[in-house]
Parts: C-alpha cells; sequence; structure tokens
C-alpha cells in the first residue's frame, strides 16, 4: 500500500489573491491532502502587492488550516513541484483562453516532468469573472475590492502603479 501523501502545488501569480483562487484552493483540499500555494515572481518586476506581502497575507489567511503552506519561489514550476516533493500542479479555468493557455503550459509541464500531473479545476461560474487584473483595475479608480477577495485576507500594503 502507498502511503505517500498527495501534494499539489497550486502556482500563481496571485497578485492579488482572489475569491476565484480560494475556490479552487478549498476544492483542491478534497482531491489532494496538501496544497502548497507557490507564488511565483519575477526579479524584474516588483509587481502591483509587493512579493513578501502576498506570501505574509496568505499565511495569515491559511494559518488555521495545517493541510496548506505557501512558499515564493522564481524557478520553473516542475523544478519548485519537484522541490517540494508535489506529485501534481493544480490550476483553474474560467473560459476558452485559459483553456489555450493552460494546455500549452500543461503540455511543456508534461515535456519538462512526465511524472507530474496537471490537475484542472473549472471555475465556479460565479466566480468565473474575477481576475487579478481586473481587481486592479478597479481598485485603481478608486473602487472598493473587497468583495472580490477571499473573507479575511488583509493586504496591508499595495504598490499601487
Ligand atoms: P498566472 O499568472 O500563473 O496565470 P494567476 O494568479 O493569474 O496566475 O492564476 C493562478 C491560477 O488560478 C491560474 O490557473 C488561473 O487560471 C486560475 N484562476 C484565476 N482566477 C480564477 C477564478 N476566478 N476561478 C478559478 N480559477 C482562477
Amino acid at each position: 500500500m502507498n502511503f505517500e501523501l498527495k501534494k499539489a502545488l497550486f502556482p500563481g501569480s496571485f497578485d492579488p489573491f482572489t475569491r476565484g483562487h480560494a475556490d479552487i484552493v478549498s476544492r483542491g483540499l478534497k482531491l489532494f491532502d496538501r496544497i502548497i500555494i507557490a507564488v511565483g515572481y519575477n526579479e524584474q518586476k516588483q509587481g502591483w502587492i509587493p512579493l513578501e506581502e502576498r506570501v505574509r497575507a496568505l499565511r495569515e489567511l491559511y494559518k488555521e488550516e495545517p493541510r496548506i503552506s505557501v512558499e515564493s519561489y522564481n524557478t520553473l514550476t516542475v523544478n519548485f513541484a519537484r522541490t517540494m516533493g508535489a506529485q501534481a500542479i493544480l490550476r483553474g479555468v474560467r473560459s476558452h483562453k485559459d483553456y489555450e493557455y493552460e494546455l500549452q503550459m500543461a503540455d511543456v509541464n508534461r515535456q519538462l516532468a512526465e511524472d507530474i500531473e496537471t490537475i484542472v479545476l473549472f471555475a465556479n461560474p460565479e466566480l468565473a469573472a474575477i481576475s487579478s487584473s481586473t481587481i486592479r483595475e478597479l481598485k485603481h479608480f478608486g473602487r472598493d475590492i473587497t468583495p472580490w477577495l477571499p473573507e479575511g485576507i488583509n493586504y496591508e500594503q499595495i504598490t499601487n502603479k
């Protein structure tokens, strides 16, 4: 019998982390023993919310859930999945546009690491319109963005650009 824990890496920019992302995490917990939320970053780009703040706010949000951990990374996603001992990469698909992109990423990742499966969950239709970029735009125009964010998340610092 195989007692190995089933771990999935949920990679993304999460700039910011939305209710749509949180839905993928909670549904993913029904399929996996552990989920590692992996905040990807690029040293050339600071992002809207500073990386450390994105990680801090997510660790705080999930501090009562021992099956979820939060890390940042700037390597190839499959390499980071291996480092973390994850057998799968978890992603979400909202539309045909996401589908094309996710398919391409999954194909490349399969070529790089055949043993790591990409598992895609279709977005909850009620949350499918939510995107980090729309939230950034709403904030830019002075709107309250809290309805789009998971309850309990608290970003103390947003780099307005
Ligand atoms: P990336 O920059 O890697 O696309 P994102 O932070 O935008 O990262 O998204 C991470 C994952 O979450 C992607 O698979 C994306 O399709 C998915 N996702 C984004 N918004 C939603 C949503 N509202 N519902 C379900 N999945 C979503």
